[in-house]
């Protein structure tokens, strides 16, 4: 069984699991899997008891890791703390900044126009109920949208923050290393944003302003990724660049 799972797909996925393909083939969705409903739940003791565990795992994993590599983890703890460079603090704010203002941009246009998808809603049961001709297909595309929206909208912060704070190594691989493949996450969640933002627009000629200025955040954001990241596209995702013709879910919304 071990065998078959794909050595370090989880880490740059887009933590997705209900839209994942590889679901049977991921250690981390497996190990989900073996949890009790309390140990999901934050709420409850055993929730903390198992981060605790897994905090304990993997430090024991890192202490090994650095014996093998004839580093002493005590001599470590003792060294002192690089200066964080300035340049690369002023990056992550300006950075952490955009990401958040498109993030709080998107709760402010779902939270703003509540009622108006309420009403949309109550429309469509209307019509379901007085048996008019529905095209639920198309609503079904919208919801779609509107949840990868949705999934996305701080989680692109999130890995833009990561890759930039990553640029600071500078020992690393030029192309597969961490900052590249938190680029390249992130740069997969802002076009499906892209597109699933279209599909709205599409649908909502009413919202068009509103949902242009986001698109043109996005934009903005594609296209730092794209200045700080150059090498992003060629970083190799395990699993998902290896089988990319399983992956697709849906057409806004490639893998
Ligand atoms: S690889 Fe898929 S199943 Fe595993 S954690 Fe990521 S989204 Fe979930």
């Amino acid at each position: 069984m071990e065998e078959y799972f794909i050595s370090g797909v989880h880490n740059y996925c887009d933590r997705w699991c209900e839209r994942c393909p590889f679901t049977a083939r991921c250690r981390v969705y497996a190990d989900e899997q073996e949890l009790s409903e309390e140990a999901k739940d934050p709420q409850d003791p055993a929730f903390w008891q198992n981060i605790r565990k897994s905090f304990e795992g993997v430090l024991d994993m890192l202490h090994k890791m650095m014996e093998e590599m004839g580093i002493d983890p005590a001599e470590v703890e003792k060294m002192p703390t690089p200066e964080p460079d300035p340049d690369l603090k002023a990056l992550e704010k300006m950075t952490r900044e955009k990401t958040m203002r498109y993030a709080d941009a998107v709760d402010q246009f779902f939270q703003q126009d509540k009622a108006f998808f309420e009403q949309k809603s109550d429309e469509l049961a209307d019509q379901i109920e007085e048996g008019k001709p529905v095209d639920l297909e198309s609503w079904q595309f919208f919801q779609d949208a509107v949840e990868v929206i949705r999934w996305y909208q701080y989680f692109i912060s999130a890995k833009i923050h990561r890759a930039v704070t990553g640029l600071e190594d500078e020992e690393e691989d030029r192309i597969q290393n961490d900052s590249n493949g938190s680029a390249k996450i992130a740069m997969i969640s802002v076009e499906r944003s892209l597109g699933a933002w279209e599909v709205l627009r599409r649908q909502l000629p009413e919202k068009d302003k509103e949902i242009l200025e986001l698109q043109r955040q996005l934009q903005h954001l594609r296209a730092e990724i794209n200045r700080l990241f150059p090498h992003w596209a060629q970083f190799h995702r395990p699993g998902f660049d290896d089988e990319p013709g399983s992956t697709v879910r849906l057409d806004f919304n490639p893998n």
